[in-house]
């Protein structure tokens, strides 16, 4: 907490930190908080704190989630033979509604991207090798966004893997140039997962 300021500026300020939220919005969403019934506002600093506390990151697919391994991996009628690669957690929750895929995933927490500093080290590709050489993955199948960074991963892991006898495909036929896969309707993605091309 800042001394210095008062309570709402101090509030506005700290709105202001989370993505998507400008100064604008962190003023509304301030008074609005001001607002409020004091139990409603405990409520949400609640779980707030309670999400960031209880949450974890499955040892396994390095999503977040409340048990490690989270309910996807230990999911026994899901084909563990079959890895599909996506950059952040909402994209899982993406693919999960389009009910196109039945395997297990692997969440990269972002892509490699010289320009912005990003390197193999900055996101989960170690863990992903690690799975790999455990043995029984058939298919990966990268679905990172088709941006100029996500291709870019996507050539990275194609050639790390290169040397294990599995499938490396791509999904992207169908999705627009520069899109996020969050922001898909389901049938756009189920059309991309079957349209997914072999990586050669
Ligand atoms: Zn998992």
């Amino acid at each position: 907490m800042n001394k210095d300021i008062g309570p709402i500026e101090d509030l506005i300020k700290k709105l202001n930190r989370l993505p998507g939220i400008g100064s604008k919005t962190a003023q509304r969403l301030a008074y609005h908080i001001i607002e409020m019934d004091e139990s409603e506002v405990s409520d949400i600093a609640n779980s707030l704190i309670r999400a960031k506390k209880e949450t974890k990151k499955c040892s396994i697919c390095m999503n977040y989630a409340d048990s490690d391994p989270c309910d996807i991996c230990s999911n026994k009628l899901r084909d563990d033979s079959i890895i599909c690669v996506v950059e952040n957690p909402k994209d899982v929750e993406a693919m999960e509604r389009s009910l196109s895929f039945r395997g297990k995933y692997h969440v990269l927490h972002g892509v490699i991207s010289p320009l912005k500093g990003k390197s193999a080290e900055d996101v989960t590709i170690k863990e992903l090798l690690n799975r790999i050489e455990k043995g029984n993955v058939k298919e990966v199948i990268v679905a990172t966004n088709p941006t100029v960074d996500g291709d870019a991963t996507a050539r990275y892991i194609q050639n790390i893997l290169d040397k294990y006898d599995i499938i490396i495909s791509r999904i992207g036929y169908g999705l627009p140039v520069g899109g996020d896969l969050e922001f898909y309707d389901e049938i756009t993605i189920s059309t991309a997962m079957q349209n997914r091309r072999k990586l050669d």
